[in-house]
């Protein structure tokens, strides 16, 4: 079965005549960068709505794997049980 991953290797400038590139950022450090002029260009490298977005994909993607991985030693209906609180 194939895992939900979302997988963030760095920040890429959103100038495109720049394309400035940050790699290996901590994942509990993007936070930090937004705001964060590009050492490039001085263009927003990270705007507190892409952070957003970017929260947003990650918590989707771990709610995904939370399922598929209660899937493997489960059924999908008794995992819709479990979701509606029915002892099994
Ligand atoms: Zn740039």
């Amino acid at each position: 079965m194939k895992m939900v991953e979302i997988e963030v290797v760095g920040l890429k400038c959103d100038n495109p005549t720049c394309g400035h590139v940050i790699k290996d950022i901590p994942e509990n450090q993007y936070e930090s960068y937004v705001g964060r002029p590009c050492p490039s260009c001085g263009e927003m490298i990270l705007s507190q709505q892409e952070f957003d977005e970017y929260e947003r994909m990650k918590r989707a993607g771990r709610k995904a794997n939370t399922i598929l991985n209660v899937l493997k030693w489960t059924s999908a209906s008794t995992y819709l049980d479990l979701l509606r609180g029915r002892k099994v």
